[in-house]
């Protein structure tokens, strides 16, 4: 069968066509051809018609060729949707044979016309032909009985001879790259940049304009702005004498575009087609609304522009770019906002190990939190310290998180963890921090007593030993390789001031300390969302006034524990209300699951014994006393300060008293106090009842008469379900996504870890229901709760405020329930501000 004229599509002022049905190369050509570049004649193949071609139909060769002169030399280029797909790689010089070697001989000379040649046997022979590479590789210096070998090599390898006409070279370059695309490892490729399964290729055949000839002749390519940092400037290169595959290739004898006092230039030996390049470059950002690098040949001074392709870029480019265009009038500053990727953002925050920098993989595990960092391998919060203290950045390896590990977190670089899921205790605490992080990292073996690791390819690394950990990929590898820094520049201030101008649903922090609600506040964070009033208390000395309180098993011992720590409390929110400047603050009354605080081992129980000047004995017993089977839903949240209310009390009076404090200094606060694990409203009245007790104390000691507003976590699915009766009670309810997905789903947060992946790849679970919100099960408890919610009480205040806070999907299903704001850790903010404002828009 025969591809009639019907598929194909010549690039022409009046032909009309769209990035999809012959792909994003093709439109881009037609547009440069319609802005009158010196555009080579084209001919497009569509989707339709390569696909058939890839099923064995012949093309229609003298369809396509009646388009070009006699005797072409001719491209083809891949023209896929979006060039970020992939496709085989360009094939050039078709048409060349021995005919056009020998006229080619006379205009060019002997020595480079058979180099192009012998270059073009090569890659047909291994490109289309497929032949073993080895056979056909180019010698140094070309000669007639090197290319005369190298014919003969092919004949017979093929068992016939090289062909000589054009038309059937045409046939054999569309055949093949048609069938590469239709592979399965192109396929696989172009999946995992987010292709669709049937995305199509388009193909492009050009005329080649010939690198070679008098005066000054060569390939270049020329962009207007830098790479890395996106700023104006002119980068590229020109190579005399040169076809682009050479360029790419070895720049050897490659020139400057611009004057330099290096060495000659393009400006300088040819200032009119530099020039027309320059205004070329200006026409192109302004009509195709965008940065692009320009593939362009000169034949003695004349210029002829081959391709116009995107701009390739970095996170910290593209935001750079997409704000410029918007500044100087090109696109919209909407257009802009929609352009970066709000995953790209993530990137600009922290350490990246640098792109080009080559990885020496050692294990893969959860990536928790973003950023990277190298440091010298340590295996416990005391080393981690000794380590930082002799500023030495180290990276800490654990089995899992204990409290005791938190010292070694704020020490460290850097953490991995082998067990663990992306809510457990190291991936929060690790993201809050904006310490790189990976969890659940069990393909590696940890030997603590040896301190080693052992890595699934049978190395071994010892403590002392450097790595790195990339919490952007999950990936931990060997050696410190190259890092880019954070960039958060004007151009990211912008980007996101023209977000939050278009988005119509709030954002605040889960921040938990003074140093938390700083980021916060640094992003713009609206607000604190979560302040989980535990993690108060991880650092430091500060974990064992923590368990003195745990421990305390007399009123009056727990009394005094609390007289401790209620001006430490006071202390952190008023300092929480300074930084927030009255912006909204919520803090969580105490959510101490037992298991987080309790010493582990012997060890640890012997320290919490010294501390606390007991009897070892005594610890041990009390451990045993307070160990839960099931401490995730254990006395964890109210049910602590429902039977032990005096600690809620104290945490109420400092917020009060700081309240009291900062407002005289800082105008009127409105605390927002919020209660964890509620599961039925009579926790909410009790709880209510004596915070309202403590308030009315405080207006009268103080003398200052403050407001203050309670709300309730719903993160059981009874509280989803009563949430009507509990909002009679509640100014505002926060959904704990967290613990609600654990308990709807019955999945241990810091288990799940284990199989998780087991369930991904047989497609139990589309994805990690801690990481993406399960809108089908959790979010119908959401839902509910929140129509349920308004029943109870009309105008209360709706948000999320699990992990899941910061997520785009997250954030839609918020946004199409009407919630007031969602809540993520800081260092999410300015990604789910973009998130929002592209939602939006
Ligand atoms: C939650 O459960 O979603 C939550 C925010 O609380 P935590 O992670 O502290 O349990
Ligand atoms: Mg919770």
């Amino acid at each position: 069968k025969v591809i009639t004229l019907k598929d194909l599509c010549l690039v022409t002022k009046t032909a009309q066509m769209a990035a999809n049905i012959h792909g994003g190369r093709a439109k881009c050509l037609q547009r440069l051809i319609r802005l009158d570049m010196p555009v080579p004649t084209t001919v497009a193949l569509s989707f339709d018609a390569v696909r058939a071609i890839a099923a064995g139909q012949v093309a229609d060769i003298p369809q396509i060729l009646r388009h070009f002169e006699e005797n072409p030399l001719l491209s083809v280029r891949p023209s896929s949707m979006d060039p970020d797909w992939g496709g085989p790689g360009a094939m050039l010089n078709i048409g060349m044979n021995d005919a056009k070697h020998a006229q080619l001989c006379e205009t060019l000379g002997e020595d480079p016309a058979t180099r192009l040649y012998m270059r073009y046997i090569q890659s047909f022979a291994v490109e289309v032909a497929r032949l073993d590479p080895e056979e056909f590789y180019l010698p140094d210096q070309p000669s007639l009985a090197a290319l005369k070998a190298m014919l003969a090599t092919y004949e017979t390898e093929m068992d016939a001879e090289f062909p000589q006409d054009a038309g059937e070279q045409l046939g054999e370059v569309l055949r093949s790259m048609a069938r590469t695309w239709e592979g399965t490892t192109a396929r696989l490729l172009r999946q995992a940049k987010g292709a669709p399964a049937d995305a199509g290729l388009g193909l492009v055949v050009q005329e080649m304009a010939l690198a070679m000839g008098p005066g000054i002749s060569g390939s270049g390519v020329i962009q207007f702005v830098d790479n890395t940092t996106g700023t104006a400037q002119i980068n590229g290169r020109f190579a005399p004498q040169a076809t682009h595959t050479e360029i790419i290739r070895d720049s050897a004898n490659a020139i400057y575009l611009t004057r330099d006092p290096r060495g000659p230039s393009l400006e300088d030996e040819a200032p009119d087609a530099f020039q027309k390049l320059i205004e070329f470059g200006a026409l192109g950002r302004i009509r195709l609304r965008e940065e692009m690098e320009i593939k362009f040949i000169l034949r003695d001074g004349e210029l002829t522009i081959l391709d116009a392709i995107r701009v390739q870029r970095s996170s910290r480019a593209a935001v750079r770019i997409a704000v410029d265009l918007a500044t100087s009038g090109v696109i919209a500053k909407e257009d802009a906002v929609m352009r970066v990727q709000p995953a790209a953002l993530s990137e600009l925050l922290h350490r990246q190990v640098d792109r080009r920098a080559k990885r020496d993989f050692l294990v893969r595990g959860i990536a928790a939190s973003p950023g990277a960092a190298s440091g010298r391998l340590v295996f416990s919060a005391n080393e981690a310290q000794a380590s930082a203290a002799r500023e030495e950045p180290c990276v800490l390896v654990r089995r899992e998180t204990t409290p005791e590990d938190i010292r070694g977190m704020h020490a460290a670089a850097a953490v991995v963890t082998l067990r663990g899921g992306v809510t457990s205790h190291a991936a929060v605490i690790g993201r809050g921090m904006g310490l790189p992080c990976i969890v659940g990292a069990a393909d590696m073996d940890i030997d603590e007593k040896k301190r080693e690791i052992t890595v699934p390819d049978g190395r071994t690394f010892q403590a002392g030993d450097m790595v790195t950990v990339d919490g952007t990929t999950g990936q931990m590898l060997a050696g410190q390789p190259a890092m880019l820094e954070a960039a958060l520049d004007d151009a990211f201030q912008t980007l996101l001031s023209w977000a939050d101008a278009v988005r119509d649903i709030g954002i605040r922090a889960n921040a938990d300390t003074p140093a938390d609600a700083q980021t916060a506040r640094n992003f713009e964070a609206e607000g604190i969302g979560l302040c989980r009033t535990e993690h108060m208390f991880f650092d430091g000395d500060r974990v064992d006034l923590m368990r003195e309180m745990i421990f305390a098993e007399t009123p009056e011992g727990l009394g005094a524990v609390l007289e401790r720590l209620l001006p430490l409390q006071r202390a952190d929110f008023k300092d929480l209300f300074r930084i927030m400047q009255g912006l909204p603050v919520c803090i969580r009354l105490f959510d101490a699951p037992l298991h987080e605080f309790l010493p582990v081992g012997k060890s640890g129980m012997r320290e919490l014994a010294e501390v606390l000047d007991v009897p070892l004995a005594q610890i041990t017993a009390r451990v045993d006393d307070l160990s839960e089977y099931n401490p995730m839903l254990g006395q964890r949240g109210v049910r602590l300060g429902i039977s032990v209310p005096e600690i809620y009390d104290m945490q109420a009076r400092a917020i009060f008293e700081a309240t009291a404090a900062a407002s005289e200094t800082s105008g009127a606060i409105v605390p927002e106090i919020m209660i964890p694990l509620v599961s039925a409203m009579r926790e909410v009245e009790l709880v209510q009842s004596r915070i309202d007790a403590v308030a009315a104390a405080v207006r009268t000691e103080t003398g200052v008469d403050f407001e203050y507003k309670l709300g309730v976590m719903v993160e059981t699915p009874r509280a989803a379900l009563r949430a009507e009766d509990i909002a009679e009670h509640a100014a505002f309810l926060s959904f704990g996504t967290n613990d609600l997905t654990q308990m709807t789903y019955g999945l241990s947060r810091d288990d799940a870890g284990k199989f998780m992946s087991d369930y991904v790849k047989q497609q139990v679970y589309e994805e990690d229901p801690f990481h993406t919100l399960d809108l089908e099960g959790v979010g119908e408890l959401l839902k509910l709760g929140a129509e349920r919610g308004r029943r109870g009480r009309p105008d209360v205040t709706l948000s999320i405020c699990g992990e899941h806070g910061g997520d785009t999907n997250a954030i839609a299903f918020c946004r199409a329930q009407g919630f007031d704001y969602v809540s993520c850790s800081p260092f999410r903010v300015p990604v789910a501000r973009l998130s929002a404002a592209q939602l939006a828009l």
